[in-house]
């Protein structure tokens, strides 16, 4: 018998919806894409429109060049681009896009409506699309400037539509994305409105003005303005005085030739810069573009991917991490700063010295380029072994934990006897328990959040936790993309105790808070606003974690901002109550995020340890 032959070629609308799954990912880089597109075709007005947190609708209407008839078909071809002619131009790029596969992949998997017209033509063009097939073409009357309306993103790929997140949740993806590209291009208008309501609108304006509008006005005085040239590249933008550095990361944002990228590598250059001025364990705002000759960058990687290759990263990160120290400097932000080091960075050839093929081979054989990378790299194995201290301090412990995770809930009634009267608190952060067999050592921050958690879990679960209305209610005004996101949260806020409703654009109103959470209530609003503030930025921690649902991510931040925290003295009742209600806990010995709340210390290996 002859088998017959089985390979077939995909017909086009299916290798077009393959495709498409690359690029278009969900609303937000629809949006990117579409946003892009404007700014490459030179308008210097962009307005976007969304309904249903782009499910139903995108549209992103530009004053732009606009396209004539052929090139409006032509758009939606794949690999159809007016932006490179030959492979050297990959390497001149300096448009945001360039691959042609955009408009192609939208026309795959959603209905496209294109309305476009050139200053030079008497008539525009309306094409529609659907499954990639242009359905209806005519002429229209329309001033210069295309606008792209994509309806019922994923209407013939189900799978991937049931895929997409809630609209709160999709909706922050664009609010991110819209703001990336609004930050590049002070000097294009920006709007945006989601089901009919403005949320963006931004005028024409400089980087700083653009800024504040984007991330608040408490940011007005305390943007620090960073700037340095050379022939190799150009760094700009604004790094936040240290006061306003947050405990989460939060407002940190690297450009290269206007695109957003994401680089750890760059990240630690600028919080090398800030040192000493800075707590540890807080993040400084930053928003800095690097702009250089792009052949300097491997651009050719994954359209959606933001991480990005330098040619040189090494000297990249002296440039950002001298330009941000000399900025600091110059503002005399602190005057602790290190100007030796500093100093020995700005004498650097890669800062001082005009850039040439010849400077770049003995600036990188110089002895100071050594020091300066010799040094970061110290860093980094420092840190790696720091992480592995870490793990092996707790991994031991954690495995004698076993036992007392099984036993832990009936440890107050049963075999294992706790005292918890004449409790000991240590540096005001642990608490000693004597037991029967040893000891434990309980974090009264880990303990207390890991109460804070199961109390939150239930309650969110369906008993609300009452309660207690404010004398003077607060008001608190937040930057749009964190409005967005307390909105989203709301609901959930409600059942946890809190008392929060919308007032207007990006404004909230607190008219109560959670009545038997020591903090909430007794504290009133005010404070209340403090840390709901605070609780937002923790959430935006993590909401990077895709593992995790909102309210899961809601829970743990609250649980997290909550906490007493390590360094509070504790009354011997208080560290009863902490104690006993920790060890009723469902999973008493670690937090939500996996820290030990306790360590267990048993009295014959103690006595092992002194040789008895
Ligand atoms: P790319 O941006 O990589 O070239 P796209 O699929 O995004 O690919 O767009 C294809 C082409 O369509 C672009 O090269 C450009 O010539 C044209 N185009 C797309 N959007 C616009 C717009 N808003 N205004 C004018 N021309 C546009
Ligand atoms: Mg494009």
């Amino acid at each position: 018998m002859i088998l017959p032959d089985i390979i077939q070629l995909l017909p086009d609308n299916i290798a077009n919806q393959i495709a498409a799954g690359e690029v278009i990912q969900r609303p937000a880089s629809a949006v990117k894409e579409l946003l892009e597109n404007a700014v490459d075709a030179g308008a210097n007005e962009i307005r976007l429109i969304v309904n249903d947190a782009g499910k139903a609708l995108i549209q992103v209407i530009d004053n732009g060049k606009g396209m004539s008839e052929t090139d409006a078909r032509m758009a939606f071809e794949r690999h159809a681009t007016s932006k490179i002619k030959s492979i050297d131009d990959l390497f001149t790029i300096k448009t945001m896009g360039f691959r042609g596969e955009a408009l192609a992949s939208i026309a795959a998997v959603a209905q496209v409506e294109l309305k476009s017209k050139r200053e030079e033509d008497e008539t525009g063009v309306f094409i529609e699309i659907e499954n990639s097939q242009v359905i209806k073409q005519e002429p229209i009357a329309a001033p210069t400037g295309t606008s792209i309306a994509m309806k019922n993103l994923f209407f013939n790929v189900p799978a991937r539509r049931n895929f997409l997140k809630s609209n709160a949740a999709e909706l922050r993806h664009i609010v991110d994305e819209f703001i990336r590209v609004a930050m590049s291009f002070p000097e294009i208008f920006f709007s945006f409105t989601s089901n009919g309501q403005q949320v963006f609108y931004l005028e024409k304006g400089s980087m700083k003005q653009r800024l504040v509008q984007i991330l608040g006005n408490n940011y007005v005085s305390k943007l620090v303005p960073v700037q340095e040239q050379t022939d190799y590249l150009n760094i700009y933008g604004f790094v936040g005085k240290p006061e306003t550095a947050k405990k989460t990361r939060g407002d940190q944002y690297f450009f290269v030739n206007n695109r957003f990228i994401k680089s750890a590598y760059l990240n630690h250059a600028v919080m090398n810069a800030f040192d000493e001025m800075i707590a540890k364990d807080s993040f400084p705002m930053y928003c800095l573009f690097i702009d250089l000759d792009p052949s300097q960058l491997d651009i050719n990687v994954h359209p959606t991917k933001q991480e990005i290759k330098f040619e040189d990263e090494k000297i990249v990160y002296a440039f950002v991490q001298s330009a941000v120290k000399h900025a600091l400097a110059q503002f005399s932000i602190t005057p602790t700063l290190d100007f030796e080091l500093d100093a020995s960075i700005q004498s650097l050839d890669a800062v001082t010295k005009p850039f040439t093929e010849e400077k770049k081979s003995s600036a990188s054989s110089s002895s100071l380029y050594n020091t300066f990378t010799k040094k970061h790299q110290s860093h980094f194995i420092e840190s790696k072994s720091e992480l592995k201290h870490w793990k092996s301090f707790y991994d031991k412990p954690q495995e004698s934990n076993i036992e007392t995770q099984i036993d832990a809930p009936a440890l107050l009634n049963t075999n294992i006897k706790l005292q918890t009267d004449n409790l000991v608190q240590l540096h005001n952060s642990f608490i000693l328990i004597q037991t029967e067999k040893g000891y434990y050592l309980v974090h009264q921050q880990n303990a207390h959040e890991r109460i804070l958690y199961e109390r939150f879990a239930m309650a969110v679960d369906g008993k609300p936790i009452a309660t207690q209305q404010s004398l003077f209610p607060a008001t608190m005004e937040l930057a749009t993309a964190d409005a967005v996101l307390l909105n989203e949260l709301i609901p959930d806020m409600h059942q946890l105790g809190y008392q929060l409703e919308p007032f207007g654009s990006n404004t909230f109103v607190i008219q109560g808070t959670p009545a038997d959470i020591s903090g909430g209530g007794s504290q009133g609003a005010v404070s209340e606003k403090n840390a709901i503030e605070k609780m937002l930025e923790q959430y935006k921690h993590f909401s990077s974690d895709l593992k995790f649902s909102k309210r899961e991510k809601l829970l743990r931040s609250l649980a997290l901002q909550q906490s007493v925290k390590a360094g509070t003295a504790l009354s011997a009742k208080e560290m009863k109550v902490l104690v006993e209600d920790l060890f009723n806990c469902q999973i008493p010995n670690s937090t939500a995020n996996g820290k030990p709340t306790y360590l267990e210390f048993k009295k014959d290996e103690l006595d092992k340890l002194f040789g008895r």
